[in-house]
């Protein structure tokens, strides 16, 4: 940095490391704002490493709040799941290595089959008991799930597999386009398939199978399409895409200061000098950058809480730390700083992040980098 009037250098000053906090009273709560919306069962979705924030925690705490299920994206983490002393039904969706049928039915991990060939690999199998599957449905986001002029060969395949003892169908699933928010009528069509598609699916001979379609925005804002079970994911760490409820932030990113400096006028700051200060004043360095998840694209408005007060992040975002300027203040090394946390007024959160760096707070709680220091309140 040019222009340095003067540098404080702590010899041995203990700094607490970036951390990324949960906060579980917050699941708690979020479930409840779920469960006073819906009549059907609750999954907590804890794919992503539950959302950034820590499968296993929110899994427990979910399900201590009243989740019936869990669903994840894949059998080792799931596996993994089990491992920690659930015992809750938990399915997996997309098992982009395969599936291994006997592991998935020692640990009874349900898998949901999108297509005769995922069905086939399973049947091919020989597991010592019969595989629980869900059938996934295209209901018209043409992602994962079964196109509907495949549901004739899918589901009489299905009804031979479990005869044969291969598999059990105990659900049928179908995934919303709509997801980021309050659109019933948008959702009337997709209903409409998934009803068509449980139909069939009686009519092949199968026992009710229990039936999900919606994700938080819908669970929030359309009980048509709750039919059996919602599988809510987003929600439960305070992400409400349909901006219809007040859910808890359930995570707090703190880091320390780890270096403080005072500057003179027109002192150019970081790569490119894209930021230059306008009078004295005093800039710190917070040890997070985009390696950790702090998007490199933010608007000069983000800033950071430090004691009480809002300090603007200035210059560009580098791979390993930010500049925080703090005007008149002068931060000592070692003050902790918050990043994002839940909203009080001051505190910057994950909403703020990503409206600053133009994208969801999805991305921003799913980007937190491993270096980042993960515990529990
Ligand atoms: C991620 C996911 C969900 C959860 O969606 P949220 O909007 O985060 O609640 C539900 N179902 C499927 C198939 C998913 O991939």
């Amino acid at each position: 940095m040019t222009g340095t009037l003067g540098m404080t250098h702590p010899r041995s000053v203990e700094l607490v490391p970036p951390t990324l906090r949960t906060i579980p009273e917050a699941v708690t709560a979020n479930i409840a704002i779920a469960r006073a919306r819906t009549r059907s069962r609750i999954m907590a979705v804890v794919k992503a490493d539950g959302y950034g924030h820590g499968a296993g925690a929110i899994a427990h705490t979910a399900v201590a709040a009243g989740a019936e299920w869990l669903g994840t994206t894949d059998v080792a983490e799931a596996i993994s799941l089990r491992a920690t002393g659930l015992t809750v039904p938990i399915l997996t969706w997309l098992n982009p290595s395969g599936v291994d049928a006997e592991a998935a039915a020692i640990a009874r991990i349900d898998i949901a089959v999108g297509s005769l060939d995922e069905l086939e690999a399973l049947l091919k199998q020989n597991a010592s008991s019969p595989v629980r599957i869900h059938l996934h449905m295209d209901t018209g986001m043409a992602r994962e799930g079964c196109p509907a002029h495949e549901w004739d060969a899918l589901i009489p395949r299905a009804r031979q597999g479990q005869r044969r003892g291969k598999v059990r169908v105990v659900g049928l699933m179908g995934h919303l386009p709509l997801a980021d928010h309050a659109d019933p009528e948008a959702n009337a069509p997709a209903v409409w398939r998934m009803r068509q598609a449980r139909r069939a699916v009686i009519e092949a001979g199968f026992d009710e199978p229990l039936t999900h379609l919606a994700a938080t925005s819908a669970t929030l804002t359309d009980p048509a399409t709750h039919f059996g079970m919602v599988r809510f994911g987003a929600g439960l760490v305070g992400i409400d895409p349909s901006e219809t409820a007040e859910l808890h932030a359930a995570s707090r990113l703190t880091a320390p200061v780890a270096h403080s400096a005072i500057v003179k006028a027109g002192t150019p700051v970081g790569y490119s000098g894209t930021y230059v200060t306008d009078t004295s004043t005093n800039l710190s360095v917070l040890p997070l950058g985009y390696a950790d998840g702090i998007p490199r694209e933010i608007s000069p408005a983000a800033f950071v809480e430090i004691h009480g007060r809002r300090h603007l992040v200035v210059g560009r975002v580098s791979m390993d730390q930010i500049v925080i300027d703090t005007g008149a203040d002068h931060v000592p090394p070692g003050t902790t700083a918050t990043v994002f946390g839940p909203k009080d007024g001051v505190t910057p959160t994950i909403h703020d992040w990503a409206r600053w760096a133009g994208t969801i707070p999805h991305t921003i709680v799913t980007g937190i980098g491993s270096r980042v220091k993960r515990t529990i309140t």
